[in-house]
C-alpha cells in the first residue's frame, strides 16, 4: 500500500514520519508526528505528570493508513523511546 507522504501534524505542521508501529500492536506502517516541540506532545506529557509525576511518557500525534489515516495518540517516552527504536527498525528494509 502506497503511503501519503505529504500528511502534516495539524497541531505543530511538521510532516509526519511513517514508522513500523510497535511490534505487539499489530500495526504496520504509522504516520508519527516526532517533533519534541509539539504541543499536542508537550501537553500530553503535562497530563500524564498530573497522575504520576515519575512518568516520561507522552503522546504524540499518529495517523494509522491502514484505519483511512484515522488520528489517534501514540503512547512514548519522553527520554529513551520505543519512537526511536522503531525508526531504527523501519531504517533496515
Ligand atoms: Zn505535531
Amino acid at each position: 500500500m502506497e503511503i501519503e507522504k505529504d500528511r502534516k501534524c495539524p497541531h505543530c505542521g511538521s510532516t509526519l514520519q511513517p514508522m513500523e508501529g510497535p511490534p505487539e500492536t499489530g500495526w504496520g506502517i504509522i504516520l508519527v508526528c516526532d517533533n519534541n516541540q509539539c504541543p499536542y506532545f508537550l501537553g500530553s506529557n503535562d497530563t500524564v505528570h498530573e497522575f504520576n509525576p515519575e512518568s516520561a511518557i507522552g503522546f504524540r500525534y499518529a495517523e494509522n493508513p491502514d484505519n483511512g489515516y484515522q488520528d489517534f495518540c501514540l503512547a512514548a517516552y519522553c527520554g529513551e523511546s520505543f519512537i526511536d527504536a522503531c525508526k531504527e527498525g523501519s531504517d533496515k528494509k
